[in-house]
């Protein structure tokens, strides 16, 4: 194949995506998963990338400016050495965590998570069906594992089902799962579900937001909005909070956040909380809360992603402050805010600057504790590889 002058550009910085237009020339047509090879105007090497003729990223570069033979030994040095960053993860009584996350482990397109013996495959274009084999054979050889699940992006769901016969949350290999798996984080029990659940089953980026959340719950009352399975919950009943709130629309999340206080009920803080859940849409649930004068002393707000693409940003931008607005009005004074994004369109500096802006219509005073970023199972890797930001701050 040969790729324009700016494709080609991008490729020498490492990006690993080439979109349909960047193509110039290409020797046949290439059926999805081929290995695509580039090479320059000089006919020098540039890369190999994954062919998929259904996305508009046309080519995921796999290896870049060294030639190298694709075979399973390549895609083996590649999960390991993903799982070497992770070693230490273990010795924080954590099993459950991203092994891959896609590009920025420079395996575009595929996240592997691992819940304890469970592991889940995630893949965002078919063009990895092909080597999926392959990837089972490597964890049978790196990992004790007991279940591989595939999960499938609903963008390519039909396609896998029509030409694959490929199910999102098939059992790809291993003992079928009867039910969600345990795992442990931070040395907290957890379920996942893994066939069903969001994402891979849990919000695994989430984790060392939820350690931070735990060390300032003390004595508060928390709410956590956007609850999901309740992980912040947890987390902020272990640091000692007297009660937690937890809301989320949807109910099935929510019963799922009672179980996992239970799984952890040998914790006396966690037995000490009251834990409260309520299923309800969060803007109507905050906007009736401060109309009633109750307060909290630290809120925390994670809603999904607000902007897919960059015609939602504007409006994406306009309901975080919608937010931060409402939770400021049932935060006592001096209570905590943490408030957290993950849609990669909009900037760390754009979403900071937008609570600022609201906490200042308000007149109240913001003091920031902690901005964050990514936990070290989500590195990132490329621009487009940033999604994930959070601001800790107290709101006199
Ligand atoms: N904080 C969670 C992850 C949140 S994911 C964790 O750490 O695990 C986003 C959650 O928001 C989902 O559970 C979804 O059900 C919920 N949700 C989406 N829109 C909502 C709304 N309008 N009101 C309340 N919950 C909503």
């Amino acid at each position: 194949m040969r790729i324009t002058k700016m494709a080609e550009k991008m490729i020498r910085k490492q990006h690993p995506w080439i979109f349909d237009q960047s193509i110039i020339y290409q020797s046949h047509a290439g059926t999805t998963g081929e290995l695509a090879v580039i090479f320059d105007s000089k006919r020098n090497f540039l890369a190999v990338g994954l062919w998929d003729p259904d996305s508009v990223i046309r080519i995921r570069i796999l290896q870049f400016l060294k030639p190298a033979e694709i075979n399973k030994a390549w895609f083996a040095q590649k999960i390991q050495s993903a799982f070497e960053l992770r070693k230490g993860l273990a010795d924080q009584h954590t099993n459950g965590y991203r092994v891959v996350f896609g590009e920025n482990d420079g395996l575009p397109g595929l996240v592997i998570d691992r819940y304890a013996s469970v592991f889940v495959i995630k893949i965002y274009t078919t063009a990895w069906v092909p080597y999926l084999h392959w990837l089972t054979e490597i964890f049978r050889e790196l990992f004790r594992y007991e279940t591989v699940v595939i999960r499938l992006s609903r963008n390519i769901v039909d396609k896998a089902a029509t030409e694959y016969r490929l199910m999102d949350g098939a059992i790809l290999d291993g003992k079928k799962l009867d039910g969600p798996v345990l795992f442990t984080e931070n040395g907290l029990t957890f379920e996942a579900d893994p066939i069903q659940g969001h994402k891979t089953g849990f919000y695994l980026d989430q984790r060392e937001n939820r350690a931070r959340v735990e060390k300032l719950s003390a004595g508060k009352n928390v709410l956590n909005v956007f609850a999901y399975s309740g992980g912040f919950s947890v987390y902020a009943a272990r640091g000692k909070a007297t009660t937690v709130t937890s809301v989320d629309l949807n109910p099935l999340a929510l019963a799922a956040a009672e179980r996992n206080f239970h799984y952890n009920f040998n914790l006396p803080a966690i037995q000490a909380c009251q834990h409260e859940t309520i299923t309800e849409d969060a803007f109507k649930y905050l906007q009736e809360t401060a109309q009633r004068g109750k307060k909290f002393d630290l809120v925390i707000l994670d809603p999904p992603m607000f902007a897919q693409n960059q015609s939602q940003v504007e409006r994406a931008i306009a309901n975080y402050q919608k937010l931060t607005q409402l939770a400021v009005e049932v935060l006592k004074p001096g209570g905590i805010l943490v408030q957290a994004s993950c849609s990669s369109r909009i900037s760390p500096a754009d979403f900071f600057d937008a609570i600022h802006a609201v906490i200042q219509r308000t007149g109240r005073q913001i003091h920031e504790i902690e901005r964050t970023g990514h936990p070290q199972d989500h590195p990132v890797g490329f621009p487009e590889g940033e999604y994930l930001k959070c601001l800790f701050a107290r709101i006199d």
